[in-house]
């Protein structure tokens, strides 16, 4: 599953980012804050919307469940940048 960070950059400052599955929000101007503080996170995967970095944990979670596998990786672009987030069942 394919996730991509979302930059404070995408609209004016007082624009509110919200998470679709907690209801966490904030402005822009904020949320570029706590990113640069690397307090906070959104991310964005065409399915599910919005998420924020605790959601996106337990979406990781879920997923290493629902596939019955021992580990599960949830890829995190940013811009060209692609990363993986491993979970595993012992973690
Ligand atoms: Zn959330």
């Amino acid at each position: 599953m394919e996730f991509e960070i979302i930059r404070p950059n995408i609209g004016e400052p007082t624009d509110i980012i919200e998470c679709q599955l907690c209801e966490l929000s904030y402005n822009l101007d904020e949320y570029r804050i706590l990113l640069d503080l690397g307090k906070l996170g959104y991310f964005f995967n065409e399915e599910l919307g919005f998420s924020c970095h605790s959601c996106l944990f337990q979406i990781g979670k879920k997923m290493l469940k629902l596939s019955g596998k021992d580990e599960y990786r949830l890829l995190i672009k940013e811009g060209d940048k692609l990363q993986s987030l491993l979970f595993n069942k012992d973690a």
